[in-house]
């Protein structure tokens, strides 16, 4: 995929494979191109050439995406005055997912004590916790983590990366970003280094700390 920003080549012939029931990392300063990609590959921005397939579909053609791939979203920012549970419940609804799958979801990310709060109240913590159950909500085997543990405590952090490779052991695909190789070593198995918006290297997490 290639994206222009003005005269700005935001992604410039990024191409991928990314291996499935593993983790992939997005390794790479800021402006690289990490989230302009991932959100690419989301629909949430348009290639001007190039395309994502996920499970072999465009996002924007899969009926019911959140039961094909979770991305971690801001979900604080989007709807500040609801509930997480309404807002699970509103995604839910939409996405055909059964009711029941909120209060898994709430459990399994320790929300339960916050879940009828409005989000807009939350610490960031609590933020990063709503937003992974948003993701897990229609138990995708995809998931997207743009930078998960940016902004988090320790505690924050060990739980992140707990629960990511938590995900890869289920079977799952996730791709995460991030601009620190401490994080990769932690928690992906293969990286992809992006710079200016080019893919640098792209190889199994113990060549890439082998070299650095
Ligand atoms: P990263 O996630 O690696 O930090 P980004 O994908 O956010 O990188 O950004 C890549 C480049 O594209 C940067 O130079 C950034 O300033 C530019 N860019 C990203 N989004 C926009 C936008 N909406 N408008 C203009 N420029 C953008
Ligand atoms: P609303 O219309 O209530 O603002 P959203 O903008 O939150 O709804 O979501 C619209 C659609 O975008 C959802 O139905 C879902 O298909 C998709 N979507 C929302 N959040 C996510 C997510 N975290 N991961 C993947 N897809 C999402």
């Amino acid at each position: 995929m290639s994206k222009r920003y003005g005269d700005r080549r935001a992604v410039d012939d990024v191409s991928a494979t990314i291996q499935a029931g593993a983790v992939t990392g997005f390794l790479g300063p800021n402006g690289a191109g990490k989230s302009t990609t991932m959100r690419m590959i989301m629909g949430f921005d348009r290639p001007d050439a190039g395309s994502a397939l996920v499970e072999g579909r465009r996002y924007a053609d899969l009926d019911a995406p959140l039961r094909t791939v979770g991305a971690l979203l801001d979900a604080k920012a989007a709807h500040p005055g609801r509930s997480a549970r309404n807002h699970l419940i509103a995604l839910a609804a939409t996405n055909r997912i059964p009711r029941r799958r909120v209060d898994e979801v709430i459990g399994m990310t320790g929300l339960e004590s916050v879940a009828d709060k409005r989000v807009g109240g939350y610490s960031l913590g609590m933020g990063q916790r709503l937003g992974i159950a948003t993701a897990m909500l229609g138990d995708p085997g995809v998931l997207i983590l743009d930078e998960p543990v940016n902004g988090l405590d320790p505690e924050g952090v060990r739980w992140v990366r707990e629960f990511t490779r938590q995900l890869a052991r289920e079977g799952r695909t996730v791709l995460l970003s991030s601009h620190l190789m401490s994080e990769m070593a932690q928690t992906a198995d293969h990286v992809i280094v992006l710079g200016r918006g080019r893919v640098l290297a792209d190889a199994p997490i113990s060549e890439i700390v082998g070299s650095a």
